[in-house]
């Protein structure tokens, strides 16, 4: 059975909630930022999400680029602690993550194609890379650059 947003506890729905509970008992309730690239942690700051966002701005299925390593691409997701920290957000909501970055992955991949026939004057082709070999630059190849990229990949 799928949890929603009713499965948090109602003080994580939103800042507000979020600070006046952690400042009344710190060592027990707090919220906390981690990245799925660099696994950095950080405590969250409420106050400057307050001032920015607003009392009613909520962090629940929430994710940003990472702000936590400089340079890195990963994505930032929020925590709560009561006890333990828990991820602050469903598995619907997970689910549609995975697919944003496939699909993200999939146009940069059908650019970077796109970009490099341009450069070639060769044909995109999209059947699948060999193993061993760029699919950016199999999709790009003629069949003699095709030919190279095989030898290459046997070594
Ligand atoms: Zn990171």
């Amino acid at each position: 059975m799928a949890r929603g947003i009713s499965h948090f506890p109602e003080w994580t729905h939103w800042v507000s909630e979020m600070k006046l509970v952690r400042d009344a008992k710190p060592d027990d309730f707090g919220v906390s930022v981690n990245c799925d690239i660099c696994k950095q942690w950080r405590s969250v700051d409420l106050d400057a999400i307050i001032a920015m966002k607003g009392e009613n701005f909520s962090l629940i299925n929430k994710r940003f680029r990472c702000k936590l390593t400089p340079g890195c691409e990963g994505w930032n997701a929020f925590h709560y602690q009561s006890g333990v920290y828990r991820p602050l957000w469903t598995e619907a909501q997970a689910d549609r993550w995975i697919y944003q970055d496939y699909e993200r992955k999939r146009r940069v991949e059908a650019a970077r194609a796109y970009i490099g026939a341009l450069l070639t004057g060769n044909v995109v082709r999209d059947d699948p890379a060999p193993l061993g070999v760029d699919p950016n630059a199999w999709a790009i190849a003629n069949d003699g650059e095709r030919r190279r990229l095989i030898r290459q990949a046997r070594g």
